[in-house]
């Protein structure tokens, strides 16, 4: 059943405020774990529609609004910027700064695009509380910091989480992603990938530039590692599996002629199955100790920085999502997608209880620009430039999976 009609009319009624707020959220972004304003200004926003709200998990924020008798459902919301000085060139642009948990100066911005997700669920969480004719239970909504290093909800979590707030029967979120405003993508089952980050730390024996016979040099060593490494995928990952393994950053030494006593580097690697995972991680601590052994230096170090678990979208109860928001948003608005090789944190909250839950992508750029191609989350240049449309579709997104669970 689509929404009422006057759910909608009070959300187009509120679009240019709405608008607004999102560009209040987009110009004062903050890292990750230091959601402090964030969190301060959504409290405020939700006690005023009338939600009960209390701090979780540090810079967390939980809000639940009780409507009498019924069901009780869940809606996540991430709520961190990224150390990125964004480069999109509109008037409401961050400048924002932050300071790493290393001690660097950053900027920060929303590069991901959690000022919508925060946008839409205060919006959601408004209507909800205005047309409260329209449901009947308990909602629950989860402001949750820390996404971006996968730590929010398992904070969120080890502060009690759900004994502090009754336990939900589901639980829903969406990301905004560079596909066309006013529509959403849903997979049924698997919907994102696991996630590991590990850190390398290569040891070498320091010598002179001129003298290589007097060193065990880690510059070299690390790039064979780097470049044995891209066999975990090509020669011990089979066909029918998937993985993706990225060596992003590799630092080492400050001169030309200093050969250096180390080289630093980070591996991400995605997986969808618990059995390919763990034997690429295998292959990973096998090829680097390997390595090491090889060029006869001391051994590396392999530290695991952070994990993200997978995200599973319950079939049944995704199943009968897919048909409401087909219903809401016509069947041209809702396309059924295979899972992407990004990582959420989201499926912590429903795994930890054994809830199911949904997570969608939310469309927001126009179709002109899609077509042509537009920089994607985590870009300088990421910016959903229909916002209006992705935040009003958005809202009718989290108000059906809402609504329609929130009935007699
Ligand atoms: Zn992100
Ligand atoms: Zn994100």
């Amino acid at each position: 059943m689509p929404l009422n009609p006057a759910v909608t009319e009070d959300l187009d009624a509120y679009l240019d405020e709405l608008v607004d707020l999102y560009k209040h959220f987009h110009r004062t972004p903050e890292l990750s774990m230091q959601e402090h304003q964030t969190a301060a200004r959504i409290r405020e926003l939700v006690e005023g529609y009338g939600y009960t709200a209390f701090a979780s998990g540090g810079t967390g924020v939980v809000a639940t609004l009780e409507n009498g008798d019924g069901p009780v459902i869940a809606y996540r919301a991430d709520t961190d910027g990224l150390p990125i000085e964004e480069d999109t060139g509109v008037d409401y642009a961050s400048t924002a700064q932050g300071t790493l948990p290393d001690g660097t100066t950053t900027a920060v911005m929303h590069g991901c695009g959690h000022d919508t997700h925060i946008t839409v669920a205060l919006e959601t969480a408004r209507l909800l509380a205005e047309h409260r004719d329209q449901w009947t239970g308990t909602v629950i909504f989860l402001f949750q910091p820390g996404e971006e290093i996968s730590a929010g909800a398992s904070a969120m979590l080890a502060d009690g989480l759900w004994d502090r707030v009754p336990k939900p029967s589901a639980i829903f979120g969406q990301h905004v992603w560079p596909g066309v405003a006013g529509t959403v993508n849903v997979s049924v089952g698997t919907a994102m990938a696991m996630a590991d980050s590990l850190e390398v730390t290569v040891r070498g024996k320091q010598a002179h530039g001129s003298q290589p016979e007097n060193a065990i040099d880690p510059v070299v060593l690390g790039a064979f590692m780097v470049t044995r490494l891209q066999t975990v995928v090509s020669r011990e990952t089979s066909a029918r599996d998937s993985v993706v393994l990225t060596i992003a950053t590799f630092h080492a030494g400050l001169k030309e002629n200093i050969i250096p006593d180390r080289a630093v580097f980070t591996i991400n690697l995605r997986s969808f199955d618990e059995k390919v995972r763990a034997r690429a991680l295998e292959a990973i601590e096998r090829i680097v100790r390997g390595e090491a052994a090889v060029a006869g230096a001391p051994e590396p170090e392999i530290r695991q920085m952070y994990e993200f678990p997978r995200c599973y979208n319950d079939p049944e109860l995704t199943g009968r999502l897919l048909s409401s928001l087909r219903d809401e948003l016509g069947p041209d608005g809702v396309n059924e997608a295979p899972p992407v090789t990004g990582s959420e944190d989201v499926g912590r909250f429903g795994d930890e209880i054994g809830v199911p839950y949904t997570y969608w992508f939310l469309g927001g750029h126009t179709a002109e620009s899609v077509a042509a191609g537009v920089a994607g989350n985590h870009s300088p240049m990421f910016l959903p430039d229909d916002v209006r449309t992705a935040l009003r579709t958005g809202v009718r997104s989290a108000l059906t999976a809402l609504v329609s669970n929130l009935q007699k």
